[in-house]
């Protein structure tokens, strides 16, 4: 489970999280929905223990920075940083190393068999194409079998093998009972299979809905978000 408690994030005078607060329970896909500048990718960085703030971060129970919490973490970032001079074969045997993985070469494999990066493992970092690198960082924030799961704006670069495969890897993650939040601007990307979200806009939650909710109330998604941010923007003088 991920628990973020009144967490509130500066960038010197500017305010990119405004006491945020969340949860997202086990077997749950939470989608962080908000324009370009709202603050997702800052509260992402603030739960994978990158970024300073104020406020307060579990997983699974044990504060974000600590060892416990970030053997249970699994972060894919927005900008995929693999490592130059290793090659996808040595970042999942980087990675299980780091993480004192036992039995780890057979899901290796099937996780870059899964995103067609079987037939690379030789190749280096920087050899590397956008969308392969985003392949490698979700295979290697995959590899520990994470119990919560971030993906910051993950379809971005892939191709639709790679999206379609990485929907059915988070689905199954769900089922395994892991706790997913992805962050998004892309309303389609995650309609499918999401279960709650919380839409940001100007550092702030402005509204939050289960998928039951909308479909109870007749609302559609994506009306609901530009419903709700063009109201923030009109409260905010007519700025994001
Ligand atoms: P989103 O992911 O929703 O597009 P971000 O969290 O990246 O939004 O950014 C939120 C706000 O914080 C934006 O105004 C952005 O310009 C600012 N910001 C993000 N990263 C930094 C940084 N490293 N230094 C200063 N300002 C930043």
């Amino acid at each position: 489970m991920l628990s973020v408690r009144g967490v509130t994030k500066k960038y010197g005078k500017l305010i990119a999280n405004d006491d945020i607060s969340f949860e997202v329970n086990p077997g749950e896909i939470s989608v962080l929905l908000g324009p370009n500048g709202a603050g997702k990718s800052t509260i992402i960085k603030c739960i994978a223990g990158l970024l300073k703030f104020k406020g307060k971060i579990f997983i699974n129970g044990n504060e974000n920075k600590s060892l416990l919490a970030k053997r249970d973490l699994g972060y894919i970032p927005e900008m995929p940083v693999p490592y130059d001079m290793l090659t996808v074969w040595e970042h999942m045997e980087f990675i299980a190393r780091a993480y004192s993985l036992e039995n780890w070469k057979e899901r290796a494999e099937d996780l870059l068999k899964r995103f067609e990066l079987d037939d690379k493992k030789k190749k280096l970092g920087n050899e590397l194409s956008k969308g392969m690198q985003q392949k490698i960082s979700i295979c290697c924030g995959m590899l520990p079998e994470p119990k919560v799961i971030l993906l910051d704006e993950p379809m971005v670069g892939l191709d639709p093998f790679a999206i379609k495969e990485l929907k059915k890897l988070v689905v199954e993650k769900r089922k395994e009972g892991c706790a997913i939040l992805i962050s998004t601007h892309m309303i389609d990307s995650v309609a499918e299979f999401w279960d709650t979200t919380n839409i940001m806009v100007a550092s702030g939650i402005a509204a939050r809905r289960t998928r039951k909710g909308i479909e109870g109330s007749g609302e559609n998604l994506e009306d609901l978000f530009f419903q709700i941010v063009n109201d923030a923007k009109k409260e905010n003088g007519g700025e994001e």
